[in-house]
């Protein structure tokens, strides 16, 4: 059983980050993480080109450098961007000078008020510290589990379908790695969205 959707006692635990906002809105917000990446940000970002959608693009500081006009593009097309750190370290595994350190280096490349931790993983700590830089913690409510190699993708895709509410922040991710996934996922998941009556909005 995949934990698509992160329990309300979770969020409720750790209320010093955002999970997701209110029902009222009426709106998802849809998050893509790891990118800028050649092709497969590109195909993201015609897609919500077409939809006319905006969103929120968690970059990887490293990949900015990487692929600085497909970061450029992400801005010009009106999208938020957010901290990923900048080399996608993994925050239990790391001593948290090192880690600050990181997402530091990420901030010269990024100019954002919102930090995602890789993994989803984060310590009330580095929480804190990340919010001393001027930077909010967003967490997500709702994982398309697109980065999993031997996904059964249609019946995830109908999971994630049954589960999604408006006010959501969901998770796809914008990497080759998920690239297959990802093209089978999201335009089925911005149609449904759509025909729900619901719209998109980018985390502000
Ligand atoms: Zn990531």
């Amino acid at each position: 059983m995949k934990l698509t959707r992160v329990p309300n006692w979770i969020r409720k635990s750790k209320s010093d980050r955002i999970w997701d906002f209110s029902v009222s809105s009426k709106s998802i917000f849809l998050t893509f993480d790891d990118g800028p990446q050649e092709e497969v940000t590109e195909w993201v970002l015609d897609l919500l080109d077409q939809e006319n959608i905006q969103a929120t693009f968690f970059c990887v500081g490293n990949n900015v450098a990487l692929n600085p006009k497909i970061y450029q593009r992400i801005l010009d097309s009106g999208h938020q961007v957010g901290n990923h750190s900048y080399t996608h370290p993994n925050a239990w595994k790391t001593p948290t000078e090192d880690y600050l350190k990181d997402v530091e280096k990420a901030k010269e490349v990024i100019q954002s008020n919102y930090f995602r931790p890789p993994y989803g993983k984060i310590s009330n700590k580095i929480v804190k510290e990340v919010e001393n830089m001027g930077m909010t913690t967003v967490m997500w409510s709702l994982l398309s589990y697109d980065f999993e190699q031997d996904l059964d993708v249609e019946k995830q895709l109908k999971n994630v379908l049954s589960k999604v509410e408006p006010g959501d922040v969901v998770v796809f991710h914008d990497s080759q790695k998920s690239f297959s996934n990802l093209k089978k996922m999201l335009p089925s998941f911005v149609k449904y969205v759509k025909d729900q009556g619901w719209s998109f909005s980018r985390i502000d």
